[in-house]
Formats: structure tokens, sequence, C-alpha cells
């Protein structure tokens, strides 16, 4: 069969990432991976999970987490959700979270619900591939979001029209974003409020990272400075994306999804559509975790992840040779190195495992055009101190000599 006759147009845009396909051969044991960006599975609280796990299927309890349950999700985990958002300033009640399967399903349904054909999302270059990817199913235009002082709002507003589309959302990653590490700062955030009024467009911000800090003052999410100049959530056009995935577990695929009711029941819709719900045991069991374990293990995250981050940047400062910059960032997984004008972090990567075995993600895949090629990202969080000094040691060796 040709399949080629029967694909939808979106699939025109949806390719497999060459680089991800480079990463897959990353299991080598000799290779020492800055490439991951996932959390370091030593630290995941398997026994706690284990124990709530047999919990949630003992006695009755057990046809709830085994049944089909509803598509918001299960209330007294949107419930505990509601006291964090609290405590970032964004008071809600149950009925604005909808509980996603990873914040990248909440993605994906924002797409969705947002864009047609044509239509232009801002994004920030770089920016999350796995969001490029989620929105790129529902074939927009990318434009350039740069929280560092943007293009006015018309003139934003003409290119997309010009385009055949409308502008209809700004995707940011306000915490420690992944890929470049950095955190908007509150002016930053409060102008990319302002820009999203003028435009009166929506605005996703895109929380993975969020309890990931080490060092600095938090700064309230947009939707938290949204809600202080509204005076109610219902009157927020910011679509706050959560997830536990850096948290406690990946793998159990537990986000949610912040937001003004109309949007949130919209959304439910999509679930229903899509998977009905997110599955109810580890719903039940991310509950049960959560509210007992999730400040102490938060904690320990942070000791561990803060300590890798330092010896990552001690380690560049170090070995790096004159014309590398790199972010600082003051919490998640990611540090995000500029190469001198004219060296390609995709060729540097072959380079890299051939002759030094270390491996990264290079930067160029984070660009929605694919420019800035001169850059890489790394990922401190699954290496221990001594890998990392040895991997920036190595690393700077394939610069040097390129
Ligand atoms: N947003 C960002 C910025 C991420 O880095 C990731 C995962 N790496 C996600 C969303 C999706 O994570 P999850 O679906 O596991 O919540």
């Amino acid at each position: 069969m040709d399949w080629q006759n029967v694909l939808a147009s979106r699939m025109g845009g949806m390719k497999a990432s060459e680089i991800r396909e480079l990463l897959k051969l990353l299991d080598r044991p000799d290779v020492i991976s800055f490439a991951g960006g996932i959390p370091d599975p030593a630290l995941f609280p398997a026994d706690t999970f284990r124990e709530a796990m047999a919990r949630a299927l003992c006695g009755p309890g057990a046809a709830k987490a085994l049944q089909y349950s509803v598509s918001e999700g299960y209330r007294p985990l949107r419930d505990w959700i509601c006291t964090q958002m609290a405590a970032l300033r964004v008071p809600c009640d149950a009925d604005n979270i909808l509980i996603t399967s990873g914040s990248q399903q909440a993605l994906d349904y924002l797409g969705k619900l947002m864009l047609d054909p044509g239509d232009t999302a801002l994004v920030g270059w770089p920016t999350y591939l796995g969001a490029l990817g989620a929105f790129r199913a529902y074939e927009p235009r990318f434009d350039r979001l740069s929280p560092t002082g943007n293009r006015p709002a018309a003139d934003i507003r003409a290119a997309a029209e010009e385009a055949g589309g409308a502008v209809k959302f700004a995707y940011l990653s306000v915490d420690f974003a992944n890929p470049t590490g950095e955190t908007l700062t509150l002016a930053q955030r409060n102008a990319m409020l302002d820009l999203a009024e003028e435009l009166d467009i929506a605005i996703i911000e895109d929380a993975a990272y969020q309890v990931l800090r080490y060092d600095g003052e938090a700064i309230p999410p947009i939707l938290a400075l949204e809600i202080a100049r509204k005076g109610s959530i219902e009157d927020c056009r910011t679509l706050y994306c959560g997830s536990f995935s850096k948290s406690l577990s990946p793998g159990l695929r537990v986000g949610w999804v912040c937001a003004a009711k109309p949007v949130i029941q919209r959304l439910v819709l999509m679930k229903q559509a899509a998977d009905l719900h997110s599955p109810t045991l580890n719903q039940i069991a991310t509950h049960l975790v959560a509210k007992e374990h999730f400040t102490d293990h938060v904690a320990t995250l942070r000791r561990t992840y803060r300590a890798r981050r330092d010896a990552m940047l001690g380690a560049l400062a170090r070995h790096m040779p004159d014309g590398v910059r790199w972010t600082r960032p003051e919490g998640g997984m990611f540090v995000w190195l500029t190469l001198p004008k004219g060296l390609d972090g995709a060729d540097l990567l072959v380079r890299s495992l051939e002759t030094e075995q270390v491996a990264f993600v290079p930067g160029g895949a984070f660009f929605a055009d694919g420019s800035n090629a001169n850059s890489l990202r790394l990922s401190f969080s699954c290496a221990t101190e001594d890998l990392i000094d040895e991997g920036m040691k190595r690393l700077s060796r394939v610069i040097r000599a390129t």
C-alpha cells in the first residue's frame, strides 16, 4: 500500500527528528551522556509508590482504582493540586483543574483547542522541542517571542494576517526553561502578559520544572500575576500546565492544566474523545505519595540536582575555551551552551561521539526555523559530579579541536 495516498496533510510537518534518531544510539555504556533531560532514576520514590499502589489496590478501593473514572481526573488529586496552586498565588477550585497524561498531552490539547492551519503560535527562540512537535500537528506558523524585547504587537499581528491566519497564543516556559535553563524575570512576565492582552491571545504557561529551584527568589507564575490584575482565574487568558514528571515520576504520566472553567470544560471534551481519562491507579497513587511525601522528596531532589548544577558550572568554567558562553540556571536540568559562530552543534555531536564519547543535544533542533545551530543543550540531572567534570573536559577537547 502507498501510505502517501491516505495520509493527512498534517503528517507533512511531522518528521522523525534526526537528532532523536541519533540519540537512540546513546545506550552504549562508554558514552557520558548529557543529552537526556530526564529525572535521575536513582531518585525515584519507588518504595513510596509501591506502598501507595498496594494501598490503592487493597479492599473495596481496588474496584475504584481499576475502573473507568471521570475525564476531569481524580477529585482528591485535583483538590491537592489546588492547594499547591494557592501557594503559588493562584486561588482556584477543582473545576479549574484537568488531569492530563503528562503535560505533553496538555500541549497537544491546547494546540488542538486553538490552532487552525496557518494560524500563528508565538514561541521562544529556542523553545521546548516537544511543544513544537505537539503544535506542529495542527499546521501552524511559528513566530518569534522575545521576552527581552518584543516587536510591536501590530507587527506581529500583521505578519500573522499576511500568512493567512491569526495569532492564537504565546507559549512560554517561565522557570528554568527547556532547553536554556533560563527564568523570566517579574518584569518580563508582566511584559508577556501586556503583549498577550494587546494581541488578545492566550498564554500557555509551561511549568514543567517549577518546583526544581536551587537558589534565588521564586517568582509568581504568569497566571498569578494575571489573577492579581483581574481578580479571578475566570477572567484569565493564561493556561497553566503543571506536571508530576520532574517531581515524582514521568512514567506514571500525570500532569494537569489549571485555567478558567470554560477552557477546562472544552479540554474535558477533548480528553473524552482522546483517551477518556488518565490512568485511575496512577492518579490515586500520585495523590497518596504527593500528600504525604511531596515536600520532603522535592527537597532531596533540589539538594542533589543543585550539587550537579554547581558541578557543571564549575567544570565549564575550568575547561571551556574562550568564545564559548553558557547560561547559569537557578533550577531545572539544563545549561545552554553557545559555541563560537561557524561551529555546528550537530557536527560537533557526531565528532564528540566518535572521539570522546560525550553526548548532548545540538541546539538547532530547538529553533522553529532550525537556525542558531552553533548551540547545544547539556543536562546535568543524571550525571554524578565526577562524570560531569570528566565530560566537560572531553567536550572542551572536541570544541578546541574543531
Ligand atoms: N514541558 C517541558 C518544558 C518539558 O521539558 C517536558 C518534558 N521533558 C514536558 C513539558 C512534558 O513533560 P510531561 O509530559 O512528562 O509532563
